[in-house]
Formats: structure tokens, C-alpha cells, sequence
């Protein structure tokens, strides 16, 4: 059994890759995501996605250790999925309807953050470290603990979940998960856009951030790199938020480094020496020089540590 699926499911595409325990990646692909209450068709459309795949590789299921399924959401340590927002999915036992349906077992489901986390940790920017803490800046904020080389689940499937902290208690507007004050609300990119509305329409300061109709996060960190005030500010600001989010963190789990990624973490160490300045203000001077590194595996750490889970446990 030297093969494996990772698979990660997003919520517009899905990502799948097949693995070989010496070689690693072979081969990846997305397909469209379907959407809807019930996952069996989207299930039913990766299934036929890898009976493909093994036919043209002339790989035999009986070959394949398994299946790592990363999915949008919390994951708990019975393998439950508590909901998939974006996708529509309800509470749901991932993995025993994927095996049924795929005729693979086993199938390891979990959060879609904590599996990248893990592929950070095996084959990419965490290659070296015994633990990490990997935070995802993109439409939300996602985060991953893996220690040891076991991704921390938790009780219910909320550890991890670094976005859904409270860094403002006196918040009046709700982020997503219906909380509010979380660091989602802040350090996201949609966040981002957020905080540097709001300083713009607060401050009759020039910057250079006016000229755009709508802002990105990316026009933001490009802002603050060429120099410009404002937009240096805001950056600064979020900055503060996440590494004081992180420094938190660091105080219950303390693990041997961090790692950003997410589309914002493109924005580079720029940010990245920004948030680890902001973490070292917040935390024990013999806490201060932890390893922070931005994430190598980009849209693949997923897939990755999905097979690594497998390979792991098979
Ligand atoms: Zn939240």
C-alpha cells in the first residue's frame, strides 16, 4: 500500500492529489465544488475523480492506504464535522459516508486549517520543527496547532481555531461564527479591507489608499511597504492584533515555531517581521526569539497534510 488521496475540499473547489509514500505529490487537480445540504454528490464527484485517476495510473484501490479528507470546518475527535458553512453541509460523519461511497478505507477527516498546518509540519516550512502553530490570513482567519506530529483536534474541534479568539470585547458588529470581537474580524483580509475603511473614513490624512475605488488587502500591504502613512499604520494595527493573538496562544501551547500563510501571508516579511515584533511585545523575554517562518506549500498544504495524515496512521 504505497499510495494515498489527499483531498481538500473548499468551498468553491476541491483540491486532490495522489501521494506515494516514498515520492510524495504525483499528480493534483481541482475540480468544482458542488454544493447543497447533502454531501453525497460532491462525495459521489471525488470518488469518480479517483477511480479516474487510478485507472490512468494503473494503481489498484487495494494499493491505496487510505484517504485524508480536509474539510471547511470543525472537525471533532469522533470525526464529526460540526457544519460546513460554505458549503451548506449540516453536522455529518464525513469519513463513514466517504468510505461507503468511494469503496476506500479508511477515510481521515479533519479541518481544513489544521490539515495544512500539517503539511506545513511534515513537508514544508515546518519540516524541521517538533511543534508548530500555523495561522492562515485569507477570507477568514484559520489556524492549526500540531505537536509532535499530531495535529491538535481537541474535545469538540475547536482547537486551533485562533480567528475565533476575542481580542475586542467591546465589538458590536458579528463576525461569522456569530461571536463578536473575534481576530477574523481584524487580521483577515477581509478584515484588513474593514480597519483601513474605517481609518480612511476617520482621518482626513492623504494617502495613497484613497486613489482606489475598492481596496484589497493586497492594496493595503503594498501601501504600507512603498511608505505610505496611513497605510502603515493600519498594517501596524492589524499587526498588533495578530501577534498579540498569537502571543496568547504561545502561553497555552509554546510551540517550537509559527507559520503564516493564507493569500495575505503573500505580503511577505514585511508583515511576517511586523506580527513577530508585535508577538515579542506580548510575551516572557525568554519567549521572544521563537522561529517565525511564512508558509511554503502555498494552496497545496492541505492535500499534503491530508496524505500525511494517512501515512501516518497506516
Ligand atoms: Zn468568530
Amino acid at each position: 500500500m504505497e499510495y494515498c488521496f489527499g483531498v481538500d475540499i473548499g468551498g468553491t473547489t476541491i483540491k486532490m492529489g495522489l501521494f506515494s509514500r516514498a515520492d510524495g505529490l504525483l499528480q493534483k487537480w481541482e475540480i468544482p465544488t458542488k454544493k447543497g445540504t447533502d454531501p453525497k454528490p460532491l462525495l459521489g464527484d471525488i470518488a469518480e475523480e479517483m477511480e479516474k485517476c487510478l485507472s490512468q495510473n494503473g494503481i489498484k484501490k487495494e494499493e491505496i492506504a487510505g484517504v485524508g479528507m480536509a474539510a471547511p470546518g470543525p472537525v471533532n475527535e469522533d470525526g464529526l464535522l460540526r457544519g460546513a458553512v460554505n458549503i451548506g453541509w449540516g453536522d455529518v460523519f464525513l469519513g463513514e459516508e466517504a468510505e461507503k461511497i468511494m469503496g476506500i478505507s479508511p477515510v481521515f477527516i479533519g479541518n481544513d486549517a489544521s490539515f495544512a498546518a500539517l503539511g506545513e509540519y511534515t513537508f514544508g516550512a515546518g519540516k524541521d520543527a517538533s511543534s508548530l502553530i500555523m495561522i492562515t490570513l485569507g477570507t477568514g482567519v484559520g489556524g492549526g496547532v500540531v505537536l509532535n506530529g499530531q495535529i491538535l483536534m481537541g474535545k469538540t474541534g475547536t482547537a486551533g481555531e485562533i480567528g475565533h479568539t476575542t481580542i475586542n470585547p467591546f465589538e458590536t458588529l458579528s463576525c461569522n461564527c456569530g461571536k463578536k470581537g473575534c481576530l477574523e474580524q481584524y487580521a483577515s483580509a477581509t478584515g484588513m479591507v474593514r480597519m483601513a475603511e474605517k481609518f480612511l473614513k476617520e482621518s482626513d490624512k492623504p494617502s495613497t489608499l484613497r486613489q482606489f475605488d475598492k481596496i484589497t488587502a493586497k492594496e493595503l500591504w503594498d501601501q504600507a511597504k512603498n511608505g505610505d502613512e496611513m497605510a502603515l499604520d493600519i498594517a501596524i494595527y492589524v499587526s498588533r492584533l495578530l501577534g498579540m493573538a498569537i502571543a496568547n496562544a504561545c502561553y497555552i501551547v509554546d510551540p517550537e515555531m509559527i507559520v503564516i500563510g493564507g493569500g495575505v501571508s503573500k505580503a511577505g516579511q514585511f508583515l511576517l517581521e511586523m506580527v513577530q515584533r508585535a508577538y515579542a511585545e506580548n510575551v516572557f523575554p525568554h519567549c521572544r526569539d521563537k522561529k517565525f517562518a511564512l508558509a511554503k506549500l502555498h494552496n497545496d498544504a492541505g492535500i499534503h497534510g491530508a496524505a500525511a495524515m494517512v501515512f501516518e496512521k497506516r
